[in-house]
């Protein structure tokens, strides 16, 4: 059997076994296609079963979350959390609290986690989680609540050595901060079984910036081995959460503009650059939506998201040389694509989980437009987790100066292993395949090693 029929095999059976889990098998098929030049070349990895066994999550929880509004009223949520590869380490993903949050969503994530994760070359296995709550328009005694009550259950799965949750889309400090103190009441023990806690209660400083900054030295390594540099040019960047915002923070502090930003509802363009501190306001402290930025600025302008015709997204009808998509999957169709082509685009770097849908990738890549892999430019916030972790087990704490420098290297560290697996196939330049050979060449290699 050729390489190209047994990656189709498996994917024929993720199909059979995962019905209507979409964006899980858009993933795993990206995954599955770049493997194909090292699985040519080795036939170990057929005869370990390894891509049969890496598409299972090792665990998979799904449970009840019952919790009681602001009126009264009992409401009820679905939680999950996908333990899906522990070679490397504890498992090791944010949760995720959004409505659009199924098992499909989180296998997705937690399948690009294990990869992303043993890219950065830590001890870290790869895991997701989450629920279809919504904490958008609910109160903070709300989220607490609904907080408290997910981890009434998630605490017996977690731990330090055994699986180490973090943020993600609609959990950021405040939800980190309620599912935390509810761990520790539970468990009478502090200690550090969840990432992105405060800095003033164990935290590290660097990791609310890590994922943003990361992203932006990332994109940085890619210009700089094409004797370019992000200093001066103009970047469009999508999403108002934790990576959008300190994406645009690095990307001012180093020279570029970052002309956009957008949240569900519409898109801010503000030619002369976005103010950040505005952004924070908005976005960190009083959760508003975006058209206040215009209230605020009047040389900045409001496109609401109905605006735009269907298929296409404002943000990347932007000119720019430097797209970040740093919202959310699938984000960017082929309409954006051709957009950007036209604009004159240089680069698409993700900040955001698969943001690239597959026909738009496959015509950026065909107009020479440089990539930016998410399971590579993305993993500076789980790195800098990881940097947590090894703090709270050590009782220590570094600077932000001595995080910021670590995560520089890492995100160099993996651009370069990325750039030189891509050529070990003779693929120079396709970091996506790069990154994915990479990735899974080290948790297979450790999965055989390990036994079955
Ligand atoms: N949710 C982030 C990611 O997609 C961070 C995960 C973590 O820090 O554990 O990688």
């Amino acid at each position: 059997m050729s390489a190209k029929e047994y990656i189709d095999d498996v994917l024929k059976f993720i199909r059979e076994c995962s019905p209507g889990q979409n964006e899980f098998y858009q993933a795993a098929t990206e995954v599955f296609e770049s493997l194909t030049p090292l699985l040519e070349e080795e036939e170990k990895y057929r005869d370990y079963a390894i891509l049969e066994r890496i598409v299972q999550p090792e665990r998979t929880i799904i449970f009840r979350v019952t919790w009681i509004d602001d009126a009264g009223k009992i409401q009820t949520n679905l939680g999950y959390r996908v333990q899906f590869n522990s070679t490397l380490g504890p498992y090791k993903g944010g949760l995720r609290f959004h409505p659009t949050v199924n098992l499909g969503i989180i296998k997705f994530l937690g399948f690009e986690q294990i990869f992303k994760n043993a890219l950065t070359g830590l001890g870290i296995g790869g895991g997701k989680g989450g629920s279809n709550f919504d904490p958008k328009g609910k109160s903070d005694a709300e989220v607490n609540r609904f907080c408290q009550a997910f981890m009434n259950e998630l605490y017996r799965h977690i731990g330090t050595t055994r699986d180490v949750p973090a943020g993600d889309i609609g959990v950021g400090a405040r939800e980190i901060g309620y599912l935390f103190g509810q761990y520790k009441l539970l468990t009478a023990s502090f200690e550090g079984a969840m990432t992105g806690k405060g800095v003033g209660w164990g935290g590290s400083f660097g990791r609310r910036e890590a994922t943003g900054y990361g992203s932006v030295y990332f994109a940085e390594h890619i210009l700089n081995s094409h004797g370019d540099e992000l200093k001066g040019k103009t970047c469009c960047v999508s999403g108002a959460g934790n990576v959008a915002i300190y994406t645009i923070e690095k990307l001012k502090s180093m020279g570029a503009t970052p002309v956009t930003c957008s949240d569900s509802r519409g898109t801010i363009h503000h030619p002369k650059g976005i103010d950040v501190k505005t952004l924070k306001a908005i976005k960190e402290v009083s959760r508003e939506s975006l058209e206040k930025y215009a209230q605020l600025h009047p040389d900045a302008t409001y496109i609401p998201i109905h605006k735009y015709p269907e298929g296409g997204h404002a943000v990347w009808s932007i000119p720019c040389d430097v797209a970040f998509p740093s919202a959310t999957q699938n984000e960017l169709t082929l309409v954006d694509a051709k957009n950007l082509v036209k604009n004159g685009c240089k680069l698409v770097n993700e900040g955001a989980n698969m943001p690239t849908t597959p026909d738009a990738l496959e015509y950026l890549r065909k107009h020479g437009v440089l990539f930016g892999p998410a399971k590579a430019a993305n993993a500076g916030g789980v790195a800098v987790s990881q940097l947590e972790m090894a703090q709270n087990a050590s009782m220590q704490r570094w600077s932000f100066a001595e995080v910021d420098t670590k995560l520089f290297g890492i995100m160099k560290s993996i651009f370069e292993t990325a750039d030189e697996t891509a050529r070990e196939f003779g693929h120079e330049g396709d970091l996506l395949m790069g990154a994915n050979i990479a990735g899974f060449r080290r948790v297979a290699d450790a999965m055989i090693d390990e036994g079955a």
